[in-house]
């Protein structure tokens, strides 16, 4: 089974909260963007129009890469509030 067929059988719970935010001004200014390449859910992303990086916290896996990738120290990451995120099903 492929990595991207396990994580579809994950189940997941939105808190309304977002459990993931960007500082948009560590963002803007930076080049490398790794956090485009990195999240194994693909939920990183620019913005159309602005060209804001963007996180759906939707579908997160909490795996951390995000985060620990993140030199600029732009994301603010938390685990969703008890009762909420991901349940993993296919280990
Ligand atoms: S989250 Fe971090 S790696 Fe991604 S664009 Fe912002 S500063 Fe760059
Ligand atoms: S914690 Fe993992 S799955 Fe969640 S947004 Fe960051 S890289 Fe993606």
């Amino acid at each position: 089974m492929r990595v991207d067929e396990k994580i579809a059988l994950d189940a997941f719970r939105q808190d309304s909260e977002p459990h993931i935010r960007l500082r948009q001004e560590r963002c803007a200014p930076c080049p490398d963007r790794v956090c485009l390449r990195v999240c194994p859910g693909g939920l990183y992303s620019l913005a159309e129009t602005s060209g804001e990086v963007r996180v759906e916290c939707s579908g997160c896996l909490e795996c951390g890469s995000c985060l620990s990738s993140c030199i600029r120290g732009a994301i603010d990451w938390s685990y969703p509030r008890g009762g909420f995120g991901v349940r993993y099903r296919a280990g």
